[in-house]
């Protein structure tokens, strides 16, 4: 099976203080949420955050309000890697103008 490309992290702590941590990302052509705690690994195309919310509420006791989202050092340089690049590109354009 493909690694998991992960786009966000839902970590949450339960009644006796332990942390669970839920995972989302891209499978292959598909969205998966994964729980390292239990090994729980689920298909999600649509409300991904909220299956994973869910589960670390419903099956790890997981108080709503410990509940945190991040995005992995990786995710979150993507969108300014595009930014970059087009910048670079315009720089190019200007540089080849007549
Ligand atoms: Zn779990």
């Amino acid at each position: 099976m493909a690694k998991l490309n992960v786009a966000r992290v839902i970590t949450g702590r339960d009644r006796n203080d332990r942390t669970h941590q839920a995972r989302i990302g891209m499978r292959g052509r598909a969205r998966y949420v994964e729980c390292d705690t239990c090994g729980y690994r689920k298909a999600a195309p649509i409300a991904a955050a909220r299956a994973a919310d869910r589960h670390l509420t419903g099956r790890h006791g997981v108080g709503l309000d410990s509940v945190r989202q991040e995005r992995p050092a990786s995710a979150a340089v993507r969108p300014l890697l595009v930014v970059a690049f087009i910048a670079l590109l315009f720089v190019l354009m200007f540089l080849n103008a007549p």
